[in-house]
């Protein structure tokens, strides 16, 4: 498995079952609770950081979101601005240290060119 490259295909393009109405009703919803367990879901957290784009029906998980925090460094370097304080599905990215039972043998990553995809 290759390792991150910093080519910001997932941050550009996040990928999701939940829908923007789910997810803002989620935030909204947790927001209130006293009892938010981080490790359980970050829905609540992740809503205010998503833009939505389009929905796409024949995929898994049909709603494509950009990260507002997704930018570039100077050198123009893709970047994440909230780096080390970034949400777990970020940090976990491509979840293969929690989901041993996927084959890592090909592709690890969903996105053409993502480095985890490289042979390295
Ligand atoms: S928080 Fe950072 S790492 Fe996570 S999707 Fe946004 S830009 Fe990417």
């Amino acid at each position: 498995m290759g390792e991150c490259k910093r080519r910001g295909y997932c941050c550009q393009d996040v990928r999701l079952a939940e829908p923007p109405e789910l997810l803002e009703r989620a935030y909204h919803y947790w927001k209130k609770s006293s009892s938010i367990d981080p490790n359980f879901s970050e829905i609540y957290l992740i809503y205010p950081m998503l833009e939505f784009k389009f929905e796409n029906k024949d995929e898994d998980l049909p709603y494509h979101y950009r990260c507002k925090h997704f930018t570039h460094e100077s050198s123009g370097l893709p970047a994440c601005s909230i780096h080390p304080v970034r949400p777990k599905m970020c940090r976990d990215f491509p979840y293969y240290e929690d989901v041993k039972h996927l084959d890592t043998s090909g592709p690890v990553s969903p996105y053409e060119g993502c480095g985890y995809n490289d042979p390295d």
